[in-house]
């Protein structure tokens, strides 16, 4: 097993992945089953404390959560497959407290075990706790290579700030859609390339610096600077074309 994490070096741009001790295994996602679906359901839980951002975005007339599905919708553009994606906290599950200040990939992935989903069909699981990852406390959050299951620690995103009240929110959009990126197969995860963009030295990232799947562990950017540009820029579609292109042409063998 392995996971893909997402971290925020306030001096880096996205980086994801690189502190992981367990990511030299490569459990591919079972995209097969993903891409055949008619309906993928995400299921949102929070520990109390660890309450997603579910405001308006003024500036583009839509509800943050939107931003999540039409970047989902996007990469399942041409198919029959709906995304479900809840949007409101009424929408998603509150789970128990934790009293935890660090996670290993192991127990995040017994928390989850002990919320399994009644819900029938593809279910993906993401969970905002509080505390932190244990092997970097600058992780965002992580899929857990080989399932549908993914964490995300509040702390770190609430501190994610430059001043401006709503990079803390873009940088939670951000991780939600690159998470789910990875569990839907990105970069190389599953899903066969349409082109070569894979950043082999950074797992399963994507080489183009402008994509949400993108992985850098230098720079003058950061992951502040990514989501600062594209809330200028009211970039709805965080992935770059060929991640767009890997999704949306991959056929059942
Ligand atoms: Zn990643
Ligand atoms: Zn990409």
């Amino acid at each position: 097993m392995k996971i893909l994490s997402f971290m925020i070096c306030l001096l880096a741009l996205l980086s994801c992945g690189k502190s992981s001790s367990k990511k030299s295994s490569n459990e591919n996602q079972d995209v097969s089953t993903i891409y055949s679906a008619t309906e993928i359901k995400i299921q949102v839980y929070y520990e109390p404390g660890a309450e997603p951002y579910t405001d308006e975005l003024p500036l583009l007339s839509l509800k943050l959560w939107d931003l999540f599905q039409v970047n989902m919708n996007s990469l399942f553009e041409g198919r029959n497959t709906k995304v479900s994606i809840p949007k409101s906290l009424e929408e998603m599950k509150k789970t128990k407290d934790f009293n935890k200040a660090t996670w290993t990939t192991d127990e995040v992935l017994a928390m989850s075990q002990s919320y399994s989903t009644l819900e029938k069909g593809l279910v993906f699981q993401i969970f905002f706790v509080n505390g932190s990852a244990s092997d970097n406390s600058e992780i965002i959050g992580f899929h857990i290579s080989g399932t549908k299951t993914m964490v995300i620690f509040k702390d770190v995103i609430a501190r994610s700030t430059n001043g401006d009240a709503l990079v803390p929110k873009y940088v939670e959009q951000a991780t939600l859609i690159h998470e789910m990126g990875h569990a839907l197969g990105l970069v190389n995860n599953g899903l066969p390339m349409t082109t070569p963009h894979h950043d082999k030295n950074h797992s399963a990232h994507c080489s183009n610096e402008n994509c949400v799947m993108y992985y850098a562990n230098e720079g003058a950017g950061s992951l502040i600077k990514y989501v600062s540009k594209i809330k200028e820029e009211k970039t709805l579609i965080m992935f770059d074309q060929q991640c767009l292109s890997d999704s949306r042409s991959y056929k059942q063998q």
